[in-house]
């Protein structure tokens, strides 16, 4: 065979192997084995002859990527067929979320199970970036070998970080709650033993949340099964910051350069207290979790502290959560009336805190959004929680997998 014929049968190879991945990861998401496609399935679907779509999932078998489920008792007339589903055995990846005032690391296998995880409450980010870099790389460290011990093949990691990210490059551009900018994150990341030889990728926090929520949609009962294809929601993520992933047609909307989703630095009253940006009555300078805290009477404290007082129906926090819940209110009926998502979606810092700043919240929505008129527009807590933007991370690498298998096979 010429080079070049060579070359094009491999290319076909691995579009075709990705598309039996995708087609098995898609039956079976969260659906548990009762869709697992057969071999004929597959080949109905995706239009390839039996046995290349037989040859390609026993390539996917032997690589550990996919497994088969028993089939389901015998009723009839002919052999029932094995389904297929993703493996959770070999190939998992690493997510590391960076926050203002805390680190978390997970693995995630490739059917999105955690499989460890550790959190740091609170890092010290008054030391120079190469320094807070290198706390969080041990922390992956530590989670990445309760990983290898568990006979996972650990295939890369992501960092989700606060800020503007410039993924090409691997750096943080600019990141006012960690006063940080232009900081060669992959490079000085890429330094630490820990890390060795591990692919690394770098992207914003509230961009990974809203992955996270795509790829983990926790199948809420309100949602038909397979839904998450046709998502749109915006995600509000983030602690000391606020940031926003919007998800249209179930596609994520990065803008020009990954740089859109400030939701944090919308401004809600042009005449309110300074932000860390520089500018006036941004929402991070009401909903952002210090400004809660200062609010709320809490200042030095932490997330779980302004949960506590607000269970306790402490007058300050109260009125901080409904000022902060109306604050958000205001901010994302302008997305809501710019983009017509389906859904607004509390994630990060706003997840636990919900049950108070859900209902002044909806309130503004209904009051600001002209569609409210016609539909509703629902606010729901995100289904990874707090966890999103750490979930995301991996899940980015989880669907690097997903698109381009070949590298991880035998020829
Ligand atoms: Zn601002």
């Amino acid at each position: 065979m010429a080079p070049v014929e060579r070359a094009r049968q491999s290319d076909l190879r691995e579009r075709n192997l990705a598309a039996v991945l995708a087609l098995v990861a898609d039956r079976t998401a969260g659906a548990g084995a009762a869709s697992a496609p057969s071999r004929a399935g597959l080949a109905a679907a995706t239009g390839m002859a039996r046995g290349t779509v037989s040859a390609l999932v026993d390539a996917l078998l032997v690589g550990g990527l996919l497994e088969e489920v028993p089939p389901p008792p015998r009723t009839g007339a002919g052999r029932p067929a094995h389904g297929l589903r993703l493996s959770g055995r070999r190939v998992a990846a690493l997510g590391v979320e960076l926050g203002a005032s805390h680190a978390v690391a997970c693995v995630r296998d490739l059917t999105g199970a955690v499989r460890a995880r550790e959190a740091v409450p609170s890092i010290d980010r008054t030391g120079p970036p190469a320094q807070v870099l290198a706390a969080s790389a041990e922390l992956a460290g530590r989670v990445l070998a309760d990983a290898r011990a568990q006979g996972l093949d650990v295939v890369g990691g992501a960092w989700a970080l606060p800020g503007l990210v410039d993924t090409g490059a691997g750096t943080l551009r600019l990141a006012p709650n960690l006063g940080w900018r232009d900081v060669d994150v992959l490079t000085l990341l890429g330094e630490h033993p820990a890390l060795h030889g591990l692919p690394l990728a770098v992207d914003n926090e509230a961009a990974l949340a809203a992955l996270a929520e795509l790829w983990h949609p926790g199948e809420p009962a309100d949602e038909a099964p397979g839904s998450r294809r046709g998502a749109s929601f915006v995600l509000v993520t983030g602690e000391v910051g606020i940031g926003s992933g919007v998800v249209l047609g179930g596609r994520p909307l990065r803008g020009e350069r990954g740089w859109s989703g400030e939701l944090g630095h919308v401004t809600v009253d042009p005449a309110g207290p300074r932000c860390g940006c520089g500018a006036s009555g941004c929402l991070e300078a009401y909903a952002g979790q210090e400004a809660l805290l200062a609010r709320a009477g809490l200042a030095g404290g932490g997330a779980d502290d302004l949960r506590r007082a607000a269970e306790r129906e402490d007058p300050a926090a109260l009125a901080a959560l409904d000022d902060a819940g109306a604050a958000l209110g205001t901010a994302l009926a302008a997305a809501v009336n710019l983009l017509d998502v389906d859904a607004v979606v509390l994630g990060g810092s706003c997840a636990p805190l919900a049950p108070w700043l859900a209902p002044p919240l909806q309130r503004e929505l209904e009051r600001r959004v002209l569609r409210a008129r016609l539909l509703e527009v629902p606010v729901r807590v995100s289904a990874t929680g707090a966890d999103a933007a750490v979930m995301g991370a991996a899940a980015l690498v989880l669907q690097g997998v997903l698109d381009a298998p070949a590298p991880l096979l035998s020829a």
